[in-house]
C-alpha cells in the first residue's frame, strides 16, 4: 500500500495492528516482586508452607483449655507469656493459662483465647477469666488460609499489591511474568528544542517526548527516550537504529518503536523513507481518523535476528500522537504483552450538555468527565491544542458524518489513563472493561 492509498477505516487499521502484534509476542521472564506490580503472572505458584504455619492467637489475651471454663474453673494459674515470634514448649495443664499476644503460636493443650479486656489479674501469677468460651474462640488453626502445596496464584493472575504480598508470604522473591512492554520514543523535527531552552524563530519545545513517555507509562509500559532526531534522512535512519539498539535492557530492545513527527506528506517528512532504509515492513500509512490521519504502522526486524518490534510513526501534532497511541499503539501493546498492558476500553457515557459535530472522518473529540459520571465536550482548537487535552479525561468517539447529542443521550467515550478521574482509579491506571 502506498501513502497515496485511501486512508483505512479505524476498525480495519485496528484489525491490522492486532494481527501484526500477534506475530511479536513478548517472552515471559523472571521478575523480582519489587518490579512486578501490574504484570500478569505466567506460572502457577504453590504455597511452600501452611498459613498460618501454626495455630495462632487472634487477640491479645490468655490462652486456655475451653474445657476448664466449661467445667466452671474461673481462677487460673498464669504459667507464662508468649510474645509474637516466640514459642512455648510446655503443654497447658488443667487450671493453667498463658498470656499470649496476637499472632503468637497457641500453647499445646490450649484451644481458645480470652481477650485481655475480659481478664482480671487477681494476684501475682493468678488470673480470673469469665466463661464459658467456645472451643476455638479467638484462635486461627494452622493452614486455615492456605495449605502447603496448594496453588495460590495462577497464570494470568494480575499482580496486585495484595497478590504480591501473598507471593512474598509463600517465599517467592521473583516470579515468571508477562512483563511490561517497552516502548522507545523518538521525536523528530528540526523545529524542536529542549524544554529548558527558549525557542528561537520558528522553533517549538519538544513536548511530545514528555507526553508520550508519560502516556505509555500510564498504560503500563516502560519507556526509553531518544534524543531528538533531525529532519535529515541519514541521521534519522542512524538515530532510529540507535533507538532500537540503545533501548535494549534485559537482553531485549524495545517492543515498539514510537516515532513522533515526520510522517505527513511534506518534503521533510522523512520517517517512512528512513524506516524503509532500515528494512521496516509497512503495514499501513494513513487512517481515516481525526486527529491522526498520517499514522504509519509496521514492523522492524531487530539486529541479530532477535524478532521484530512494532513501529508506530505518529503525526507530530501533540493531540494526534496521543490519540493514535491510545487507539492503535495501546491495542498492539496489549497483545504483544499478553495482557499485562491493557488498552483503554471505550465506555458508554451520558452526555452532560448538547453537542454537535460534523466530520468526514472518525473523530476523537476531547471531553471531560463530571463528578456525576457524565461527559462534556470541551471547546477545542484542533490537533495541536494540548491545552484543552490537559483538561480532558478522554475523548468522545464520533462517527464520520453528523453527530448530534442532546443532554442525557449516550455516547462512546475513550478514557485517557493516567488521570485521577473516578473511572480510572481502579486497576493501576488501567481502565477496567
Ligand atoms: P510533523 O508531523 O512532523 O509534520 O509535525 C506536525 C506539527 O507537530 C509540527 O509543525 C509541530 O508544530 C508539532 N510537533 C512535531 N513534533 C513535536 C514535538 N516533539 N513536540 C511538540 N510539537 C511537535
Ligand atoms: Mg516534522
Amino acid at each position: 500500500m502506498s501513502a497515496s492509498a485511501p486512508p483505512l477505516p479505524v476498525a480495519e487499521a485496528l484489525r491490522l495492528v492486532r494481527e501484526t502484534a500477534r506475530e511479536c509476542p513478548l517472552p515471559a521472564r523472571e521478575c523480582e516482586l519489587a518490579t512486578a506490580l501490574g504484570c500478569l503472572l505466567d506460572e502457577p505458584v504453590e504455597a511452600d508452607l501452611d498459613l498460618p504455619p501454626f495455630d495462632k492467637a487472634l487477640v491479645d489475651g490468655f490462652a486456655v483449655r475451653s474445657a476448664d471454663l466449661a467445667a466452671g474453673i474461673r481462677e487460673f494459674d498464669l504459667v507464662g507469656e508468649i510474645l509474637a515470634g516466640r514459642t512455648f514448649d510446655l503443654e497447658l495443664l488443667p487450671g493453667q493459662t498463658v498470656a499470649i499476644m496476637t499472632g503468637a503460636p497457641m500453647p499445646l493443650g490450649a484451644d481458645a483465647v480470652v481477650m485481655v479486656e475480659r481478664a482480671e489479674r487477681t494476684a501475682d501469677r493468678r488470673v480470673r477469666l469469665p466463661g464459658p468460651l467456645a472451643a476455638g474462640r479467638n484462635r486461627l488453626p494452622r493452614a486455615t488460609e492456605l495449605r502447603k502445596g496448594e496453588v495460590v496464584a495462577r497464570p494470568g493472575d494480575r499482580l496486585t499489591p495484595a497478590r504480591l504480598g501473598l507471593l512474598a508470604s509463600v517465599g517467592r522473591r521473583s516470579v515468571r511474568v508477562r512483563p511490561r512492554p517497552k516502548v522507545a520514543i523518538v521525536s523528530t523535527g528540526d523545529e524542536l528544542v529542549g524544554i529548558d531552552q527558549i525557542p528561537g524563530p520558528g522553533q517549538i519545545r519538544n513536548s511530545n517526548s514528555t507526553a508520550l513517555a508519560a502516556l505509555y507509562q500510564a498504560l503500563g509500559a516502560s519507556t526509553w527516550e531518544s534524543p531528538v532526531a533531525p529532519d535529515d534522512l541519514d541521521r534519522l535512519e542512524a538515530m532510529l537504529f540507535a533507538a532500537i539498539v540503545g533501548s535494549t535492557s534485559d537482553g531485549r530492545p524495545a517492543d515498539a518503536l514510537v516515532i513522533s513527527g515526520g510522517v505527513s506528506a511534506g518534503n521533510r517528512d522523512l520517517v517512512p523513507a528512513a524506516l524503509e532504509r532500515l528494512g521496516a515492513r509497512r503495514i499501513f500509512h494513513q487512517v481515516s481518523v481525526k486527529p491522526g490521519k498520517p499514522l504509519w504502522f509496521g514492523t522492524v526486524s531487530r539486529p541479530g535476528g532477535d524478532g521484530t518490534s512494532l513501529v508506530f510513526g505518529l503525526p507530530g501534532n501533540p493531540v494526534s500522537g496521543l490519540v493514535c497511541s491510545l487507539v492503535f499503539a495501546a491495542a498492539g501493546l496489549e497483545i504483544v504483552s499478553g495482557g499485562t498492558l491493557v488498552a483503554p476500553r471505550v465506555e458508554s457515557r451520558e452526555i452532560a450538555e448538547a453537542f454537535e459535530h460534523d466530520e468526514i472522518r472518525n473523530t476523537y473529540y476531547p471531553a471531560r468527565l463530571q463528578p456525576d459520571g457524565r461527559v462534556r465536550a470541551l471547546a477545542w482548537a484542533g490537533s495541536s491544542d494540548l491545552r484543552t487535552i490537559a483538561d480532558a479525561d478522554g475523548f468522545l468517539v464520533l462517527a464520520s458524518g453528523p453527530n448530534r447529542f442532546a443532554a442525557g443521550d449516550r455516547a462512546d467515550f475513550l478514557p485517557i489513563p493516567g488521570g485521577f478521574a473516578p473511572a480510572m482509579q481502579s486497576d493501576f491506571g488501567v481502565v477496567p472493561q
